[in-house]
């Protein structure tokens, strides 16, 4: 699957046992491969929120806050997920305002 954020398309995989050395991750952002990373035993929700987290990461670097901690991250990650899912004929109607015609 392809995610295009800003101007750039990113590749998302899911790999088994994803690790970064002897630490076990969930999801992982590779900019210099353009690709996000997904462990393949994730549920859907976790695999949902650990998507949105990768994406806040790759929009707080394209807009300069890579400062942003992995606490903020998460929160903001958790927190459009929780958007999303509460307001699904919100959402709708700006996809349907946003879609290229
Ligand atoms: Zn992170």
């Amino acid at each position: 699957m392809k995610i295009k954020l800003g101007g750039i398309y990113y590749t998302v995989c899911k790999v088994l046992d994803l690790h970064d050395g002897e630490q076990k991750l969930d999801g992982q952002l590779k900019h210099s491969e353009a690709s996000i990373y997904l462990d393949s035993v994730l549920c859907p929700q976790a695999e949902i929120q650990t998507t949105l987290h990768e994406i806040v990461h790759v929009i707080t670097a394209q807009n300069g806050r890579q400062d942003m901690g992995e606490d903020a991250v998460d929160a903001m990650a958790f927190g459009l997920m929780g958007f999303l899912r509460d307001n699904p004929r919100l959402v709708k109607r700006w996809m349907d305002i946003l879609a290229v015609k």
